[in-house]
């Protein structure tokens, strides 16, 4: 399998089989904590990296190799942002159509400002994206971003996001001593975040592969 991996265990999402959509290091972020290495070039495009008809047959193929229950979650994850690929509202909607599994994307949330995107993204049960600062200097600091993905363009998207989305919306933060643990960055994190959105902290990123997805 290329782009299916799995089921393995998650915290998080219990059995969960992974879809990695994009190759590998396709992301818009630099992250300081990334365990897969510099982002070089940043990709900030979306494009139809893999095609997504043989995504689609990936996980129709692995779905028909487990019994009902053996998995508990479907989850958009990658080694890189899987909202890059274009393709991604799609699959999301076509494994719907094929199982009642519910689908989870774990992202940074850098295109949500896009409305294409957040339309995508609607169909998901679950969508997981990454809030690791209260202020622009610190998001530059920990996330090294492209230029087009913006603090002010992340957090207009989560909320323009948070106001259609009727899933489970469940944003993470990574934690990193003396960079983003203080009193005054955790204040900030929260104000940013806002008391509706419920926060689940993390220990690693979550959308690189080598650890569980979820
Ligand atoms: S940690 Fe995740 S979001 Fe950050 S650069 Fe690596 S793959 Fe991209």
């Amino acid at each position: 399998m290329q782009t299916v991996y799995g089921p393995i265990p998650s915290r998080r999402l219990g059995r969960s089989l992974g879809v990695d959509p994009i190759p590998l290091k396709t992301c818009n972020w630099n992250c300081i904590y990334c365990q897969l290495g510099r982002s070089t070039p940043l990709v900030n495009a979306r494009d139809e990296y893999i095609p997504r008809e043989t995504i689609l047959a990936e996980i129709q193929a692995t779905l028909a190799h487990h019994a009902p229950g053996e998995i508990d979650h479907i989850s958009f994850v990658g080694s890189g942002e899987p909202t890059l690929h274009s393709g991604l509202g799609w699959m999301i909607r076509a494994v719907r159509q094929i199982t009642t599994i519910p689908v989870a994307v774990i992202t940074n949330g850098v295109l949500l400002h896009r409305a294409d995107v957040r339309a995508e993204l609607l169909a998901a049960d679950i969508v997981m994206p990454t809030v690791s600062a209260g202020t622009a200097a610190l998001y530059q600091r920990i996330h090294r971003p492209h230029p087009a993905a913006t603090y002010v363009r992340l957090i207009d998207g989560l909320e323009a996001f948070r106001a259609l989305y009727t899933g489970q919306l469940w944003v993470e933060v990574m934690l990193m001593r003396e960079v983003n643990d203080s009193e005054d960055a955790l204040l900030a994190l929260a104000a940013c975040c806002g008391a509706s959105i419920p926060i689940r902290c993390t220990s690693s990123c979550p959308t690189v592969r080598p650890r569980s997805p979820g």
